[in-house]
């Protein structure tokens, strides 16, 4: 199937990332959000990201031109379903997800693919509250979009052969590599990497070590290259939390039990980066450890 336009729901670090990466790949981006704020700060970024390519001689001028040309702003979700592919990529709860595919459902061309960039729900249940289950399939980007290589493939129990290649085509349009998952929670990546974010977060909860020695640990001890509370402020700290949750919920078993920790941060309102403040206070001019 030869897709042309998609359509993202959801503008905030994921969604203008994919928009990004779909427009710069010649694809007509619809990109929509509840919050008209979101969509305005997202086009700003795309803007600046873009921008900040073109200098590093990554892009020409041209193709970002070209490529910022292709983007669309769209206040009302039933335009959306009229793109060859939906990406969702909405805030990290489920209810939330099967309301926006419901609302979506009775505006969609009939050829439509429908995903979701959801780093842990079951794409099964998401793609059961559809009218297309066999055209329904699992999208996740990392983050940040432009700049990872992954893309995760998961196909739910009805998708069919033909959406899957449509996707792998896709990716492979992108210059992406897709790696391909079964549909268990939180798939491959989120599977492994957040209990160790979650693990990082028990250390610093039990006084083992402060926010700085267990990142400059991992950094330089396992040598990673972001440690794992960084990492989790980069993430969103609503978002690991969600994932704990549904990894907690789905597999039953108490080692994926959210850190205490992880959910006061969540309740503060202190999300990471995107809320200016996490396990590091981003204020500043330099990031500062608030624990
Ligand atoms: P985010 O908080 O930055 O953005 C979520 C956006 O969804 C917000 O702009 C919000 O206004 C919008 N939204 C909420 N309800 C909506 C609705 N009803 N209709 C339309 N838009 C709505 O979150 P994010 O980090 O971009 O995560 C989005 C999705 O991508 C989640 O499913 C998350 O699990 C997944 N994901 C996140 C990462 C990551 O590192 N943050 C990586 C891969 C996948």
């Amino acid at each position: 199937m030869d897709i042309k336009t998609v359509g993202v729901i959801g503008a905030g670090q994921m969604g203008n990332g994919i928009a990004h990466v779909f427009a710069l790949a010649g694809y007509s981006v619809r990109l929509h959000d509840n919050s008209p704020e979101a969509l305005d700060k997202a086009m700003g970024l795309i803007e600046m990201n873009m921008d900040r390519q073109v200098a590093r001689s990554k892009i020409t001028q041209e193709e970002r031109d070209r490529a910022l040309a292709l983007i669309g702003l769209e206040p009302e979700i039933a335009t959306i379903g009229q793109t060859d592919l939906v990406i969702e990529a909405a805030t990290e709860r489920e209810a939330l997800k099967h309301e926006i595919f419901k609302a979506l459902v009775p505006h969609l061309a009939e050829h439509t693919i429908l995903t979701s960039n959801t780093s842990s729900i079951s794409i099964t249940r998401l793609a059961s509250g559809t009218d297309r289950p066999e055209r329904f399939m699992g999208l996740h980007f990392m983050n940040p979009v432009p700049i990872m290589q992954l893309v995760e493939l998961i196909r739910g129990i009805a998708t069919d052969e033909d959406t899957y290649q449509a996707l792998r085509g896709v990716v492979d349009r992108l210059g992406k590599t897709h790696a391909s998952a079964e549909d268990f929670p939180a798939f491959i990546v989120n599977r492994i990497l957040m209990p160790m974010i979650n693990e990082a977060i028990y250390t610093l909860y039990e006084g083992v070590g402060s926010v700085l020695s267990i990142d400059t640990s991992l950094k330089l001890g396992a040598n990673h290259p972001m440690g794992p509370l960084e990492l989790a402020d980069f993430i969103g700290l609503d978002t690991c939390l969600a994932i704990m949750n549904v990894l907690h919920d789905g597999l039953a078993d108490t080692k994926y039990r959210p850190c205490p920790l992880l959910v006061k941060y969540v309740e503060a309102g202190w999300l990471g980066r995107k809320s200016d403040r996490g396990f590091y206070d981003y204020r500043g001019e330099l990031p500062v450890p608030t624990r």
